[in-house]
């Protein structure tokens, strides 16, 4: 199973900073303005930042690092 992380949308995202707060990972910083994946290895891919976004510029997608290790395994 491909591990799940959050994307980010920095085209819809305003910087507000809410997704970090909902993070109990504390994966999710804002950087430049922009809300970024700061740690893709903390990110548990439940979603809770997901309903905190206002602009809705959040979404699911599978770990790129994860599938690269699935494919050289
Ligand atoms: S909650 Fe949405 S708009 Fe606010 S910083 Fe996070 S991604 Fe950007």
């Amino acid at each position: 199973m491909v591990r799940q992380i959050i994307h980010i949308d920095e085209e819809k995202c305003n910087g507000c900073g809410l997704c970090a707060n909902a993070c109990k990972e504390a994966a999710i910083g804002i950087v430049g303005g922009k809300a970024k994946l700061l740690r893709e290895d903390f990110c548990d891919g439940l979603g809770n930042c997901l309903p905190a976004c206002p602009m809705k510029g959040l979404r699911r997608r599978p770990s790129a690092t994860a599938s690269l290790r699935r494919i050289h395994a």
